[in-house]
């Protein structure tokens, strides 16, 4: 079979179970699309093809001994923030060029226990810090519906990923929406479940408070496979949360679009910046939704302006004490020939981290400082207990809170935005890690260059059945998540 990449998780699975193909079959079609369309996509940092083999092959075995879940056999990517015993995990930093983690990662360790096949790990943002993907030590990938721009950040890797087919779904993380926006950039579904639903056990930490792993994938029923594999209470993770998870996959019809109250923000249409063919997209799918049974509720999200510079101090404040451990000595990136242990310190890291990162850990490790940890820091934790609460009454009104994912469609590579201006494109996704919400996005068309446009729909707490199962209607009621750019299109 010639076109194994354009199957649903679901047709995957099936076709697994029926024996029509094998897992080797798969993987081996998967890998040689890597190999001849990745040199143009640049999604992996690293590509583990004979790990993958051997896992088809176990995986194979699985299935014809009648021992196999849902998944055994399905390839995927892992965004390279996630550990990944025995095989090197990157973080998109040169601090971690040569780090091979002893370990894995829980989402990672369930994945293997699930029967996944790891293709191999894919690009990001440094230590997750950015919205482009262009902050990578290993160079920037590129969006496969332009390869002239970018996928979005800071899970652009695997967003170009399973945009171009290279591999069927693939995990990311979200710290202020590097799910959303990359799968929104690149015409994808992705999740970013609520804060304590995902282990963070393994994660490469960025801001602890807010980081949250989830999925990505061409549609939401795609997504719910790999939920039902990522979710669940871990007891290496204290802020994991032990609340028995969902059968994401058997609950995709189990909420009603017919009755559903979408909340419309006021200002989130009113924002400065907000691209007219995304709001026009955005609005359009709002229309269907309605024309589906759902009634939409103008409601008022007053902190809005507060999300960017609330997000920018805390984050960055989170950020400067994760990253105190990369220190040149335990493990990492050392400088050569120290003279004394300070040099060490100071060269490793001036040496290891790259620009953006080095901003955000002056950021916040200024926030931190004594003198100003009241003035900055202590202020944006009473923010952002406002903004959660701001989302919180939102919710006795109605069930969804829509959203575009970004106020623009992807930018062009190289457009040199300045640290300020990239900050303003995260407007509609941070507010939500801020609150600890889960959000999904989905494809909802096009802006006049054919780059993909996003709807978000934001839930209350424990809503990721809901979000997925209102997106699943919607997708069955349209054709977006079924586009493919050229490059997708092309065979190996
Ligand atoms: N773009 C945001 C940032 O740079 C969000 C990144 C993320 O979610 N990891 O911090």
């Amino acid at each position: 079979m010639t076109d194994l990449h354009r199957l649903s998780i679901r047709e995957l699975s099936e076709g697994l179970a029926g024996a029509k193909f094998s897992s080797r079959e798969l993987t081996e079609h998967y890998l040689k699309r890597i190999a001849k369309l990745d040199t143009q996509v640049k999604s992996y940092v690293t590509v583990t093809a004979e790990q993958a083999l051997a896992q088809a092959d176990a995986a194979d075995a699985s299935i014809k001994a009648g021992i196999a879940t849902a998944l055994t056999g399905v390839p995927i990517a892992h965004k390279d923030i996630f550990c990944t015993q025995g095989i090197k995990t990157t973080a998109g930093s040169k601090m971690l060029d040569n780090f091979i983690s002893p370990y894995d990662a829980t989402v990672v360790a369930k994945g293997k226990a699930a029967g996944l096949v790891t293709l191999g790990k894919v690009n990001m943002d440094e230590f997750a810090m950015g919205s482009t993907s262009e902050n990578s030590f290993y160079g920037a990938t590129v969006n496969p519906w332009n390869l002239g721009h970018v996928p979005g950040g800071s899970s652009g890797g695997s967003a170009a990923a399973v945009a171009a087919d290279l591999a069927p779904f693939a995990t990311g993380t979200d710290t202020g929406g590097s799910i959303r926006q990359p799968a929104s950039f690149c015409g994808l579904t992705g999740l970013k479940p609520t804060y304590g639903r995902v282990s963070r056990f393994g994660m490469i930490a960025y801001a602890s408070s807010l980081d949250q792993g989830g999925p990505m994938a061409h549609s939401a029923e795609d997504c719910a496979y790999l939920m039902n594999v990522m979710a669940g209470h871990d007891a290496k993770d204290s802020t994991s949360v032990e609340k028995d998870v969902d059968d994401y996959v058997a609950n995709l019809n189990g909420t009603a679009v017919k009755g559903l109250r979408i909340g419309i923000p006021k200002q989130y249409f009113n924002v400065a910046g907000l691209d007219a063919d995304v709001k026009a997209r955005v609005e359009e799918s709002l229309k269907k939704l309605e024309e589906m049974g759902a009634t939409l509720v103008e409601i008022d999200l007053n902190m809005t302006e507060a999300y960017v510079p609330t997000y920018y101090l805390i984050a960055p404040a989170e950020a400067s004490s994760n990253l105190s451990r990369y220190d040149g000595v335990r493990y990492g990136y050392r400088a050569e020939n120290p003279v004394d242990l300070t040099d060490l310190y100071k060269r490793s890291r001036s040496e290891g981290f790259g620009a953006e990162v080095q901003r955000r850990i002056l950021i916040g490790t200024y926030a931190l400082s004594a003198g100003y940890y009241d003035a900055y820091y202590v202020k944006a934790q009473k923010v952002r207990r406002l903004i959660q609460q701001d989302f919180l009454k939102a919710f006795e009104l109605v069930d969804v809170i829509a959203a575009p994912a970004a106020p623009t469609t992807a930018y062009k590579i190289g457009a040199n935005l300045s640290p300020v201006e990239m900050y303003l494109g995260d407007i509609y996704t941070i507010a939500v890690n801020l609150a600890g919400l889960p959000a999904i996005n989905a494809p909802v068309g096009f802006d006049k260059d054919n780059l993909p446009v996003g709807l978000q729909l934001i839930g209350n707490y424990w809503s990721e059945s809901q979000l997925l199962s209102v997106v699943h209607q919607y997708q069955q009621a349209t054709d977006w998540h079924t586009k493919r750019a050229a490059i997708a299109e092309e065979n190996a």
